[in-house]
């Protein structure tokens, strides 16, 4: 199965939850860590690295997993930060407009 592919990529970024999609076996790992917020790089009880050491997952899909889920939060970060302007934008022009009224 490839994962790398811009197809993929494009599905994991536009989807809210497209990450998981096609991991969902790192999903259901990533789940049974202790900590919610785990990154799977040095928490202790970490599903997802007892995994790897177990040999049940491979090391250069954890990576991919990672890869992907760093692009998605780029993504969801960057329209935040597009919606908090259009917000600042909106207040500006209703101040202009309340401005030209009185
Ligand atoms: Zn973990």
């Amino acid at each position: 199965m490839l994962i790398d592919t811009p197809g993929m990529r494009e599905l994991g970024v536009i989807g809210g939850d497209g990450v998981e999609a096609g991991f969902e076996e790192l999903a259901g790992l990533a789940a049974q860590c202790r900590y919610a917020d785990c990154s799977h790089r040095h928490e202790p009880g970490c599903a997802v690295r007892a995994a790897m050491e177990r040999g049940d997952l491979s090391e250069d899909r954890f990576a991919s997993y990672l890869k992907l889920k760093k692009e998605s939060e780029h993504h969801e970060r960057s329209d935040l930060e597009r919606r908090q302007k259009d917000k600042a934008c909106g207040r500006f022009i209703k101040s202009v407009q309340k401005r030209m009224k009185e």
